[in-house]
């Protein structure tokens, strides 16, 4: 072969990030490639979280809104958030879930553009934020949605802008294939074309350095590469340009200039800020917060680089183990995020298999195998350990069991 398992276990001993492995808590005999799905749990996450339930709401009660800084959660965690995706102080607000976060984005901008009536959406990305979109659309009413696809990986959007068009709505990287797109060259294209410009960076923020550049919103996740933990809270970037006129349609008193003023009406507060709405859930902010301690020393281009490596890594073995076997993901790995992605007709059953045997990825329809490469706790003798198993599951048909063939729940 090519390479060898101690050839991988050098490269673990010289990587630059290897220490921060010991920042999580790993089950043994495991190969956890679902970090771009729910990320590992931080080994300080636990006692924080202990901490805020029994010291600030079990002895501090009430308090705690100002003691230990509840009442600022949303704008402190969005600060804290805000350097990995290359936006400034008071330009991010953490809350609420990517969903809800989207309405809130595509119902501001839309009204930024009057006289437009069109929201450009990939039939690609995400389903929720196609959903949100219809419904957004439906909500402000006279909309119209025009659905654009890729062609070997590239959006088919130029044909689709015009004069009517007010809003686009993007994922960076390709939640199937980690197609990684470039947010200043379509950014561009987009104003050019005289529409505002929101960018999905779930699988983005923590897995390549971002940078939402000229972007007039973004909203993301915190619970997939930045091990927010589930259902941690999202986030949504405003561009400082549109802090004075960009509304927030669910303007709850959390978004209010003066909250404890109780006035009869609704005025927005300065900055990202007036984009929170409701009370935040504080246990969550507490464990996303944890992660983000470990995040804040991350060097964020040792990460990409650490990350590039890990998936040609992967690619190469496969390659050589499995031919035949079709990569999704673009071998180029400029254009890829950290995860790469194979089609196999049987897919469903492949992916079981692989987690009866310790390999945990997951499949996504129509026939996607993904592996997702969380470069703070992956090594290459993991990367190593996982190609040789789906070697040995594809070349000896072992997915055809009929254990595997059944779907669960939750894919
Ligand atoms: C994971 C993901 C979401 C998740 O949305 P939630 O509302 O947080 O469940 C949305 N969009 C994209 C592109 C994602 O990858």
């Amino acid at each position: 072969m090519a390479i060898s398992r101690a050839d991988c276990q050098a490269l673990d001993d010289q990587d630059l990030l290897k220490d921060f492995r010991d920042e999580f808590t790993l089950p043994p005999g495991i190969v956890y490639l679902l970090g771009n799905s729910l990320g590992a749990l931080p080994r300080r996450t636990a006692a924080r979280v202990a901490h805020a339930v029994e010291s600030e709401w079990g002895t501090h009660l009430g308090a705690s809104w100002n003691t230990a800084g509840w009442w600022d959660l949303p704008q402190t965690t969005g600060d804290r958030i805000a350097p990995l995706i290359g936006a400034g102080p008071g330009e991010v607000v953490a809350g609420d879930s990517t969903s809800v976060n989207i309405f809130k984005a595509v119902t501001a901008a839309l009204p930024l553009r009057p006289g437009r009536r069109v929201i450009i959406s990939d039939l690609d990305n995400f389903p929720t934020d196609r959903y949100v979109v219809e419904g957004a659309a439906e909500a402000l009413g006279g909309y119209e949605i025009r659905d654009i696809g890729t062609v070997d990986g590239t959006l088919r959007l130029g044909d689709a802008l015009g004069d009517d068009v007010a809003v686009v709505l993007l994922s960076q990287v390709d939640y199937r294939t980690a197609e990684l797109r470039d947010i200043d060259a379509v950014t561009a294209e987009v104003h050019a074309a005289g529409a505002l410009m929101i960018w999905d960076l779930c699988h983005s923020a923590g897995a390549v350095p971002v940078n939402v550049g000229a972007a007039d919103f973004a909203i993301g996740c915190t619970y997939k590469y930045l091990n927010g933990g589930p259902g941690a809270p999202a986030y949504i970037y405003v561009a400082p340009r549109h802090h004075d006129s960009a509304r927030n349609v669910i303007s709850g008193w959390h978004g209010h200039a003066a909250p404890f003023d109780f006035e009869p009406h609704y005025r927005p507060a300065a900055g990202a800020r007036r984009f929170a709405s409701g009370s935040p859930p504080v246990l969550s902010y507490t464990a996303l917060n944890a992660s983000l301690d470990i995040w804040e020393r991350v060097d964020l281009h040792a990460l990409r680089a650490k990350s590039v490596a890990l998936t040609s890594l992967f690619i190469d073995l496969v390659d050589e183990l499995c031919p035949g076997l079709e990569l999704a993901s673009p071998r180029d790995p400029a254009r890829r995020g950290s995860q790469v992605s194979y089609r196999h007709a049987d897919g469903y059953p492949v992916a079981r298999a692989l987690v009866d045997r310790g390999v945990v990825g997951d499949y996504r329809e129509p026939d996607i195998i993904r592996f997702g490469f969380a470069p703070l706790y992956l090594r290459h003798v993991d990367v190593y350990d996982a190609a040789t198993t789906l070697a040995e599951v594809i070349g000896k048909d072992l997915w055809r069991d009929e254990q595997y063939q059944r779907r669960l729940t939750v894919t």
